[in-house]
């Protein structure tokens, strides 16, 4: 079966295999790594290997920590805010690009002033803005934006532009380890690891360490950032089965020629799909346009529900599984995760294609 669930964790076998064989008995440990306490050393080893690996896959400089937290994607949209916005009189940027951009903006509203940098509303998020569309002012808190929005399926192929003295703040969460990023352009990167990293119970926070100082000490402690840099991510009893997997999941990118050659993979896998869609542009609808077409979930419609429902039911025939589109945008979402083969991609563009021939 090859699954293109948008989530939580779509992994690879190897990882799985892995986690299966040492799940009794973590080796040379003599209990499983789920009743081994979480300031044991062997345990303090596989944190600081997964903060490693994401170093090394990132190239991320001793500038920024790697803090690994739990409340998932969404509790960082409160964070963000609480710790960078709160109390301030001058509005963080918000891009809106989607789903996830909107429900960040929701939570950071509620800490203080948002200004929606740019908002793609009118095009119904099927487009990212370009420089020309925006001007962030050089005393703003923050700029925040989501790389790749998984319900609609747009990507940003670069960073937004943004003044040196504004941080960039980026929901990485549907793309993070899925291509080389520069980290020195970031103030923070963070990702719920459950989409190309790992299981759901971790949030990966990459943070530049000047940031570190800005939140209150008046916020619920696990609510400030620096608590856990300082306890390196144990300031309270960390996800330990969740950290494990991403290690392990680290070192199988690493396998696979590190973020470069998965990135090169990821794009061969989208555009075997988006060449289909281009194919037969009156009966494949694609959402995103093209130049913010994402690597990771492509989305598009077919004319009608009828025939919706028939690719679906031949797709489960085919062991194709979880291609329906999110529920508040329908049509169909192909999510093309890291741990997806190129062989999955192609078994689903020769189904369309066929599809489309029979159909159209
Ligand atoms: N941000 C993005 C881009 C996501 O795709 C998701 C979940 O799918 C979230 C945030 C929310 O993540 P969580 O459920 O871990 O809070």
């Amino acid at each position: 079966v090859y699954n293109f669930s948008a989530g939580p964790a779509v992994l690879p076998v190897s990882v799985l295999e892995q986690v299966r064989d040492e799940m009794l008995c973590l080796p040379g440990a003599g209990c499983s790594l789920l009743e081994m306490s979480h300031r044991d050393k062997r345990f303090l080893e596989i944190l600081a290997d997964a903060q490693a690996g994401i170093r090394e896959l990132l190239g991320v400089s001793d500038d920024y920590e790697v803090l690994f937290l739990q409340g998932g994607a969404r509790l960082q949209f409160s964070m963000i805010a609480a710790n960078l916005l709160r109390g301030q009189d001058k509005a963080a940027e918000y891009m809106l690009t989607g789903s996830w951009s909107k429900k960040a903006i929701e939570e950071a509203r509620k800490e203080g002033n948002v200004n929606v940098t740019w908002d793609g509303k009118a095009n119904q998020y099927s487009q990212l803005p370009t420089a020309a569309d925006y001007q962030i002012p050089a005393d703003a808190p923050y700029l925040y934006y989501c790389s790749n929005e998984t319900i609609q399926g747009v990507q940003f192929q670069s960073e937004p532009t943004c003044p040196g003295s504004v941080p960039l703040i980026c929901d990485s969460s549907s793309d993070f380890l899925s291509r080389p990023l520069d980290i020195a352009k970031y103030g923070m990167l963070y990702a719920c690891a459950q989409k190309n990293a790992g299981p759901a119970g971790v949030t990966v926070v990459i943070m530049r360490k000047d940031l570190l100082a800005k939140g209150s000490d008046d916020l619920p402690g696990y609510l400030l950032y620096r608590n856990h840099a300082e306890n390196d991510s144990e300031w309270n009893t960390p996800p330990t089965f969740a950290i494990y997997v991403l290690g392990l999941v680290t070192q199988w990118l690493k396998k696979q020629g590190g973020l470069q050659a998965i990135e090169k993979q990821n794009h061969e896998k989208s555009q075997l799909l988006y060449d289909v869609i281009d194919a037969f542009p009156d009966f494949y609808q694609g959402h995103a346009k093209v130049d913010c077409r994402s690597k990771m979930n492509v989305t598009f419609k077919l004319p009608s529900d009828e025939l919706q429902a028939a690719f679906l039911a031949e797709a489960a025939s085919q062991q194709l599984q979880s291609l329906k589109g999110h529920r508040s945008v329908g049509g169909i979402r192909a999510s093309l995760y890291n741990a997806m083969p190129v062989a999955g991609a192609a078994k689903l563009a020769d189904l369309m294609r066929a599809f489309a021939e029979k159909n159209a």
